[in-house]
């Protein structure tokens, strides 16, 4: 039986980190606010959007609505983050994505007052992943991955991970992350050849692809971490991650659920991101 890595508890510490936090900046007569941008409808965003409120409002951030129409012109979704770079009492901003297709994406992310990104979307923010610089925020997702690492005690350095999925939103800052602790990363994507093989010779593998159930059995070896990043729904309509859970979990040495893994952490992530925009803009209203 391999060893659950659930993100309750990493939740939980997020939690117990935050509060006093909240509770100082609220002293200072600043609530720590988060504005969501959303494009349309689609039922992702929709869900997203809901589970990101409730634990917004457990943890004493405001979260603040910008909902444009699906065909909106661009020139609306740049109007909307105007506003949020504008707004003082707003310190950070999610913009869901993917944006319809008449939208340029790198364009409107550019957009966003870079300390206001806690999502990793511009440029800056990436850049100080890949540099390893200490401005602006990594994308919430793959901050979640070393999140629950770290909460865990896996041993990261030194240790060979490998990461399938090089997008930016993932695959491409998760390994960058693992890199500046001292892990030697392998980055697969859907032309790696023999990805089985490379898997299983791993200690970390983590699955950020998109593709129900994928990796099964043979993927994998004993004794390994997998991480599942996976939000996928299989033809039933249920919701699965990338590994083949059943197949997968009596194989290695600990693994994330899916639900209840590192979705969950991602959502404290993106509020523990805000709090500490909120933060640094008090800190520097008080400097200035
Ligand atoms: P993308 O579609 O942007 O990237 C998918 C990556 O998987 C690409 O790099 C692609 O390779 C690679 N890939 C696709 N097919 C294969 C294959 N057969 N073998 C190996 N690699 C393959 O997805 P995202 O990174 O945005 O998301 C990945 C998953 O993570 C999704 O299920 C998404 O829902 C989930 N997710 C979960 C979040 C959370 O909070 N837990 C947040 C964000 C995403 P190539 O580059 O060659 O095309």
């Amino acid at each position: 039986m391999a060893t659950l890595l659930t993100g309750k508890p990493v939740v939980e510490r997020l939690a117990a980190d935050l509060a006093p936090r909240v509770n100082a900046l609220e002293q200072a007569g600043v609530t720590p606010t988060l504005a969501i941008v959303r494009m349309g409808e689609r039922p992702d965003d929709l869900s997203y959007e809901r589970t990101a409120r409730k634990r917004a409002e457990s943890l004493g951030v405001a979260v603040r609505l910008f909902v444009l129409d699906e065909s909106a012109p661009k020139e609306a979704l740049e109007a909307a983050l105007y506003e949020v770079n504008q707004d003082p009492s707003i310190h950070g901003c999610l913009l869901f994505r993917p944006l319809p297709a008449h939208i340029d994406e790198v364009q409107a992310c550019e957009q966003l007052a870079p300390e206001k990104d806690i999502d990793g979307i511009t440029i800056a923010s990436l850049a100080a992943v890949f540099t390893d610089g200490d401005r602006g925020f990594p994308p919430a997702t793959a901050a979640a991955c070393i999140e629950l690492l770290e909460h865990y005690d896996v041993p990261l350095e030194g240790k060979h991970v490998v990461v399938v999925g090089r997008s930016l939103v993932v695959g491409k800052p998760v390994s960058m992350m693992l890199l500046r602790r001292n892990a030697s990363v392998t980055m697969c994507h859907s032309r790696t050849e023999d990805l089985a093989s490379l898997c299983r010779s791993a200690d970390i593998v983590i699955c950020a692809t998109g593709r129900a159930r994928a990796f099964g059995a043979e993927f994998f070896s004993p004794g390994q971490t997998v991480l599942d990043v996976g939000i996928n729904f299989d033809e039933q309509g249920n919701i699965c991650g990338d590994v083949d859970f059943e197949a997968v979990e009596p194989v290695v040495g600990a693994i994330t659920p899916v639900p209840g893994g590192l979705g969950t952490v991602t959502t404290s992530v993106t509020m523990a991101h805000t709090v500490a925009a909120a933060e640094a803009a008090l800190a520097a209203r008080e400097g200035g």
